[in-house]
C-alpha cells in the first residue's frame, strides 16, 4: 500500500524538471504563423517548385508552452497550496518524442494507452511516477510491466480488475503502482457520437448507473486496500463543459462514498481525464482551462478543497492550436464550374476531416509561392488532397482568394490528432514535422520528425519479404 503521491518523481525519472516560464513571446500566434510560413519557404522546408518539398508540418513551440502554462496556472489558482497535482499529456494527441519532452520540461507527465505510447514516454525521459496507463484493452503483459515499473494504472472493467488481483496476489512485494478504476458516469453524449465517452452504453470504464453497479464498485474498493484512485474521462471534442463537469462530480461523489464506507481516506486521488474541446473556427483559444476549472468548481466545489490529489490527462487542448500543415497547390482547375485546387494535404493528414467533414471542419489559409498571404476577392473553391478517391477534400466550396498552381495552402489547428495520426492511404509518406520559435523577428526551425523516406515506406510494406507469398 505504498502508492506514491501523484507529484512524486521516481528514482528513474530522467525527465527535465519544470523550469520558470520563458519570457512571453511578443508576437501573437497568427503573426508567428505568417512569419513561419514565409520562413519555411525561404529556408527550403516547403516550396512551389519542382525540387521543393510539397508538404511540411510545423509546431509552434511557444504556443505549446503557453498552453501548458495556462493549464498548470488554472488548477494552481483554484487549489490550496501543496495539493498534489499531476498534469499528464494524452500521448495519442501528438505522439512525438520531442513534443513529450517539451511538455515534460513544462512540468507535464504522460497518459499512455499502448505499449508504443509507453515507449515514447520513456524515450522522452518521462518517469514512471509521472506516467498513467489507460486503455480499454491492456494485455496481461502490459499490466505486469506497468505494475513492475510502478506506473499508475486505471482498470477499465471487472475482468481487468481480476487480472490485477491475480498479478498482485502473485507478487508478495508492496504494490508500487497507484491503481484506480475508470468510471463511466453515464452522463450522456456530446455533439460527436464517436467521441462521447460517457454515454449509457460507452465501451469505456465501469458503468456507474447500471443496476447494482454503485454498490458493487464501493465494495470492490473497500475490499482492495491498494485501490486508491478513481478516474473518469468524460469530455471530448463536442462535449459542453457543464456536461464534462457533471461526470467529474459523479466520480467525486463516488470517492466520498467509498471513503465513508472504508472509514478513512482510501481514495486519495481523482483522475479527471482530459477532453477540453478546441475551437477550430478561429485563432481564439476557447474555451480556456480557466473556463473549465470554473465549470468544475460550479459542479463539484469540494474537488478543490485540497482533500484529493488530482491527475489530469489533456491532449487536444494542449497542442491542437499550435500545429500547421503547409502544402503546395500542385494544380488548379475548374470542373463542372467549380474551381478545384489539387494540393498535397489530404486524407493522410486530416483523416477525420475527410471522412466526417461536417464534424471536423478545418480552416484553410491561402499563401502565394513565397509564403505571403494571398489577397483577392474570395471565390468558392474545393481544396483537394492527393489521394485517389473523390472524397479526399479538405474543404468544399470554400471562399478563398483564387488559388493557382505553385501557391501554398496552410491548415491551422492541426497539432493534435491530425498529422501525427497519419493514415497510410495510397502509400503517402509521413511528412516532416518541424518545431519553430520566433525570436526577435527571426524564425528558428528544429526538426522534430523527419519525413518518411520512400525506402522506409517500402520496408513497412513488406519489402524485405518480397517472395514470401510465392
Ligand atoms: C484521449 C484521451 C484523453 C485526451 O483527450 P483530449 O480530448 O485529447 O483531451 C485523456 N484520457 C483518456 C483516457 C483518453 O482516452
Amino acid at each position: 500500500m505504498t502508492a506514491e503521491t501523484v507529484d512524486s518523481a521516481s528514482p528513474e525519472d530522467t525527465g527535465p524538471r519544470p523550469e520558470p516560464d520563458p519570457e512571453p513571446d511578443p508576437e501573437p500566434a497568427a503573426v508567428r504563423r505568417d512569419l513561419a510560413v514565409r520562413e519555411a519557404v525561404r529556408q527550403g522546408l516547403v516550396g512551389p517548385d519542382e525540387g521543393d518539398e510539397p508538404l511540411v508540418c510545423l509546431l509552434d513551440t511557444a504556443g505549446i508552452r503557453d498552453s501548458a502554462a495556462a493549464l498548470t496556472a488554472a488548477f494552481a489558482a483554484a487549489l490550496p497550496p501543496g495539493t498534489p497535482v499531476l498534469h499528464t499529456f494524452a500521448v495519442k494527441a501528438c505522439p512525438l518524442v520531442p513534443v513529450l519532452r517539451l511538455l515534460a520540461a513544462a512540468g507535464l507527465g504522460c497518459e499512455v494507452a499502448s505499449a508504443g505510447e509507453l515507449a515514447l514516454a520513456r524515450a522522452a525521459g518521462v518517469g514512471q511516477g509521472r506516467t498513467v496507463l489507460d486503455s480499454p484493452a491492456k494485455t496481461t503483459a502490459e499490466l505486469r510491466e506497468a505494475l513492475a515499473l510502478g506506473i499508475a494504472v486505471n482498470a477499465d472493467n471487472r475482468q481487468e480488475l481480476e487480472r490485477i488481483d491475480a498479478l498482485i496476489a502473485a507478487d508478495p512485494g508492496p504494490v508500487r503502482s497507484p491503481i484506480g478504476l475508470r468510471i463511466n458516469p453515464q452522463t450522456g453524449a456530446g455533439a460527436i457520437d464517436a467521441l462521447s465517452t460517457a454515454t449509457a452504453t460507452s465501451k469505456f470504464g465501469f458503468a456507474l448507473r447500471d443496476e447494482g453497479a454503485r454498490a458493487w464498485l464501493v465494495r470492490a474498493c473497500v475490499e482492495r486496500p491498494w485501490l486508491t484512485r478513481l478516474h473518469t474521462h468524460s469530455g471530448s471534442q463536442g462535449v459542453p463543459l457543464p456536461l464534462i463537469a457533471r461526470g467529474v462530480r459523479a466520480v467525486h461523489e463516488l470517492a466520498e462514498e467509498v471513503n465513508a464506507a472504508v472509514g478513512r481516506r482510501r481514495i486519495d486521488t481523482i483522475d479527471i481525464g482530459g477532453g477540453l474541446p478546441v475551437n477550430f473556427a478561429s485563432d481564439a483559444a476557447t474555451p480556456s482551462y480557466a473556463d473549465y476549472v470554473a465549470a468544475l468548481r460550479t459542479a463539484a466545489p469540494a474537488l478543490f478543497d485540497g482533500s484529493y490529489g488530482l491527475v489530469t490527462e489533456f491532449g487536444r487542448s494542449l497542442t491542437a492550436k499550435h500545429g500547421l500543415v503547409i502544402a503546395r497547390v500542385e494544380y488548379a482547375k475548374t470542373t463542372g464550374g467549380r474551381p478545384v485546387a489539387l494540393t498535397h494535404a489530404g486524407v493522410q493528414l486530416a483523416t477525420r476531416t475527410v471522412y466526417a467533414p461536417a464534424v471536423w471542419p478545418v480552416r484553410i489559409l491561402a499563401y502565394d509561392g513565397r509564403g505571403v498571404p494571398k489577397e483577392g476577392a474570395p471565390l468558392a473553391q474545393d481544396v483537394a488532397g492527393p489521394a485517389c478517391f473523390a472524397g479526399d477534400l479538405l474543404a468544399e466550396a470554400r471562399p478563398l482568394p483564387p488559388l493557382d498552381a505553385g501557391d501554398l495552402i496552410a491548415v491551422p489547428d492541426t497539432g493534435a490528432y491530425f498529422f501525427t495520426a497519419h493514415y497510410g492511404y495510397n502509400s503517402l509518406p509521413r511528412p516532416a514535422v518541424h518545431g519553430f520559435a520566433v525570436e526577435g523577428g527571426a524564425v528558428r526551425f528544429a526538426l522534430a520528425r523527419p519525413a518518411q523516406s520512400v525506402p522506409a515506406l517500402v520496408e513497412e510494406a513488406g519489402g524485405a519479404h518480397r517472395d514470401a507469398l510465392l
